[in-house]
């Protein structure tokens, strides 16, 4: 007997239900990945998405072969090429995925053919098991999240299979390489500094988290200028470690104010694959129909200046360059960034959504799109559009001495806190003395605050009128 599995976003051994499922009963299992682009639409693989595919299938690939199970890479439309082959096997087996572009694939492979198994491997809840009295989708986090906990606990599963009698001769489709995953550009050295892809990665990721970071996750993860999230987000969107595993780790350390914290937060990942799977315009549309009139502006320099991270907010600019450096920005500067780029700049966040899709290894679908149309204030339980983020007070705030301005925006370094997050209010001197001369080492403001704050006031009451 010889299975089929498909590994998708599910590039782990460990607690892989699909796989477990392959492997029953002592079966050969024949591993197969499928780079598909074009099934995606606008939203193939983004650049730091494919530098950690590459890494993250040599690494399966490795581990997979000390279980006897090849690995095949093939190139083109994965819904053909699973139906084609699948006759060849006693049975396929893959983790279900909710966005709308897999969903239809893998429900046309289901008709096609009659051996098709799959299972839930990516998420704790399917977005179907959670649904209102009335049996609708949430649209709010709050009662979605109630929802949840008061099913009765997450389960686990901590299987792994074991090794198969012989490695199959088998041919092993496309050399990684020949997919061209990696950037021409060197783009991507620190990214090696910062991650390590695969399930190994993750679980070394996991367990400094639980010792360093989830003690003081409830305060600490909103300061980027500290380590206290678990930067779990690539491992978590391919699939390398099991959400439950994740949720289970913490359960049995620090307060519980901490852990319900950390909980809340894989909760939102679910929250967002809900309203993915439930509303499929979700990356592309607003939520609140209203917003498809907002009046947004149309200007590259100003987008390339937010790319860039020179838009003269230190705060603003230290998080786009974390993220082109590192391939992630820490949550509370994706607000930041996003409030400056869709309030001050009233530019569509569909084009802050498109660029974080290209450069965050932890680039998701369901998130991403969830996180821009909270920022911009047009989806189901976002944040309203009138609260407009101030970057000076946020920077205060959050990087109160400045060292994540420091670590990224290097021409302000030797500006004292007290000016580093608006230094056009530095003195002269000051500025002098930190080396700085504001229009020519470092910019001034792209906008000035209260002016930004108005106008995008301005054209929310435009929108407001339409109902
Ligand atoms: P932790 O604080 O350690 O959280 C643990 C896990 O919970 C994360 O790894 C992630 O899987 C999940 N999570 C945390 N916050 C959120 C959230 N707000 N929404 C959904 N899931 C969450 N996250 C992505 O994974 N991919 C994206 O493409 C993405 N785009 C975003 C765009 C914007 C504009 C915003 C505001 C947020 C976005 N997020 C995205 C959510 C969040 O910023 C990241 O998940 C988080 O910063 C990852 O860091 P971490 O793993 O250290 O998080």
């Amino acid at each position: 007997m010889t299975n089929l599995i498909w590994f998708r976003r599910d590039l782990r051994l460990s607690e892989n239900p699909a796989l477990l499922a392959a492997c029953e009963g002592g079966a050969d299992v024949i591993a197969i990945y499928v780079l598909d682009d074009a099934a995606y639409g606008d939203w193939a693989m983004g650049g730091a998405s494919r530098w950690w595919l590459h890494h993250s299938l040599t690494s399966l690939r490795h581990s997979l072969s000390k279980l006897n199970i090849p690995l095949i890479l093939k190139k083109g439309n994965a819904g053909e090429i699973i139906t084609d082959i699948a006759t060849g096997y006693d049975g396929v087996y893959w983790n279900r995925l909710y966005d709308p572009y897999s969903v239809k694939r893998d429900t046309a492979i289901k008709d096609a053919t009659d051996n098709a198994h799959s299972y839930k491997g990516t998420v704790l809840f399917e977005p179907w098991d959670i649904e209102t009295k009335n049996g609708d989708p949430y649209k709010v986090y709050t009662p979605y999240k109630r929802a949840c906990t008061s099913k009765g606990g997450i389960p686990a599963n901590s299987d792994r299979p074991e090794k198969r009698s012989k490695m199959p001769d088998i041919d092993l489709g496309d050399a990684l390489e020949d997919w061209a995953l990696l950037p021409k550009i060197d783009w991507d050295s620190a990214f090696y500094e910062n991650w390590t892809p695969g399930e190994d990665g993750a679980l070394g990721r996991l367990g400094h988290f639980i010792e360093n970071g989830l003690g003081d996750y409830k305060e600490g993860r909103n300061r980027p200028d500290q380590d206290y999230t678990s930067r779990l987000s690539p491992h978590l969107h391919f699939g390398e470690i099991a959400p439950w595993r994740a949720w289970h780790a913490a359960t049995s350390k620090a307060s519980s104010e901490d852990v319900d914290s950390f909980h809340s937060e894989l909760l939102w990942r679910e929250f967002s694959t809900h309203l993915l799977y439930h509303f499929p315009t979700f990356p592309d549309e607003p939520l609140q129909p209203k917003f498809a009139a907002f009046p947004w502006r149309d200007s590259k320099t100003d987008l390339t200046a937010w790319q860039k991270g020179m838009t003269g907010y230190p705060i603003v600019d230290a998080g786009m360059r974390q993220l082109y450096k590192t391939g992630w920005m820490h949550n509370r500067v994706r607000m930041i960034v996003g409030s400056l780029l869709v309030k001050h700049l009233l530019l569509p966040w569909q084009a802050g959504e498109a660029w974080f899709w290209d450069t965050l290894v932890d680039a998701d679908l369901a998130n991403n799109s969830a996180g821009w149309q909270w920022i911009g204030g047009c989806g189901a339980d976002a944040a309203p559009y009138f609260r407009v983020f101030n970057p000076m007070t946020q920077g205060e705030k959050f990087d109160p001495n400045g060292d994540y301005v420091r670590a990224f925006v290097p021409e302000l370094a030797k500006l004292p806190a007290k000016y580093i997050h608006a230094p056009w209010e530095a003195p002269e001197g000051e500025l002098k003395m930190a080396g700085v001369e504001l229009g020519t080492t470092y910019p001034m403001p792209i906008i000035d605050h209260k002016e930004g704050r108005q106008r995008a006031l301005d054209a929310f009451e435009k929108v407001k009128q339409n109902g």
